[in-house]
């Protein structure tokens, strides 16, 4: 390791902001030391905010219909040989329902931009699981709509969005997206999402085609300014009915790394340690939390329709049920010294004060 890089890192643990330049000369200055170092001194930024708590979220994925295009996604409208399906309202009602007794207080409805799931499904859903559940948040991951959509999805009772800006590079968003698609948008939609009040979940691929240090560099100055409550990385992984399907897949190291990055560019922020990270190696995700993630989101799908959800090639969790799926994070949690809690895991802002 460099004497610029541990001096890096020292002014990242000092909460001192880095410029892009710096970011970019800290991630190309990865080594299995830097690594190691930054990894601890973000486990000790996530004990103080935190403590050893880990959070649980229950993904459903309500539908895999889509009318983006995206270059990455295995569910992209091009791709004939992808088994559409739809969950009903019912069906999400009854995930939840289990996610609930399953000891889950915060439900992810994520899925393709399908036109069936209008503000007037999603409304009285919404209403419903919070009628049932008035403990639990209910975090939408459902792409772009309009603003005033996203205003009756909050009135309804949402409380968090999650929508990776993919890349804070308008050029790189270019490359991944058909031209239809707006880097623009996206970040005008995160912008509405946040004026509305939602907790705001922002994220990108890492190792995604034509990405650079650079780039990199630019989502982390993007993320230290945007400060999202929450904000998920993980490695892209291709998918072989894409036309990224030769491209080489992400890097778990790398990805580990930019987690204690931004572990230590703010504290307080929501990590997921993702399945992506999971499916690359099978102690992804429990080297995402040793580098400083603190969430885990166990798939509450129904069986039937997991394996096809599929974003990218080999996705794992898909021939479980939901029970399983909870207590085999539960103790891939426990194995790395946390302790997976129930209860709604909201961001720590307010207060310094480590979680009890
Ligand atoms: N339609 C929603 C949900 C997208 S799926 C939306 O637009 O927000 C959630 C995330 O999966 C995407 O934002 C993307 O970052 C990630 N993803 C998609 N394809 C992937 C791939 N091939 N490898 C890794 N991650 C992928």
């Amino acid at each position: 390791m460099t004497e610029e890089v541990l001096s890096l890192i020292r002014k990242l643990c000092d909460a001192q902001p880095l410029t892009e330049d710096e970011y970019a000369a800290l991630i190309d200055g990865y080594s299995p030391e830097s690594a190691a170092l930054l990894a601890g001194e973000a486990r000790k930024a996530r004990a103080r905010v935190y403590g050893d708590t880990v959070y649980l979220r229950g993904l459903i994925e309500i539908s895999n219909i889509c009318r983006n295009d995206c270059l990455y996604c295995g569910i992209r409208r091009s791709n004939r040989t992808c088994a559409r399906y739809r969950l009903t309202p019912e069906e999400i009602l009854r995930c939840t329902d289990e996610g609930y007794r399953l000891g889950f207080r915060t439900f992810v409805l994520q899925g393709g931009e399908d036109a069936f799931f209008t503000d007037e499904v999603l409304c009285p859903l919404i209403r419903q699981i919070k009628q049932a559940h008035p403990d639990c948040a209910v975090t939408l991951s459902l792409g772009e709509r309009s603003m005033e959509s996203y205003r009756r999805l909050k009135e309804a009772g949402a409380d968090r969005y999650l929508l990776r800006h993919e890349t804070a590079d308008e050029a790189h968003y270019r490359l991944l997206h058909p031209p239809e698609m707006s880097w623009q948008h996206r970040m005008d939609c995160l912008r509405a999402l946040r004026s509305l009040g939602y907790q705001v979940g922002c994220g990108f691929m890492v190792g995604s085609p034509g990405q650079t240090s650079r780039m990199l560099a630019r989502d982390l100055r993007f993320i230290a300014s945007f400060r999202p409550e929450m904000c998920g990385i993980g490695p892209f992984i291709p998918h072989h009915a894409t036309p990224f399907r030769d491209e080489p897949a992400g890097s778990v190291a790398l990805t580990c790394y930019l987690l204690s990055i931004l572990r230590l560019t703010d504290p307080t922020m929501l990590l997921p340690a993702t399945t992506a990270l999971g499916t690359l190696q099978p102690d992804g995700r429990e080297l995402g939390l040793l580098a400083g993630a603190n969430v885990v989101m166990p798939n509450l799908s129904p069986t039937p329709v997991r394996s096809k959800y599929e974003l990218y090639d080999n996705k794992i969790c898909t021939g479980e049920e939901s029970a399983q799926c909870h207590a085999c994070l539960e103790a891939r949690i426990a194995s790395v010294g946390l302790r997976a809690v129930v209860s709604r895991g909201d961001v720590r802002r307010d207060t310094g004060e480590a979680a009890v």
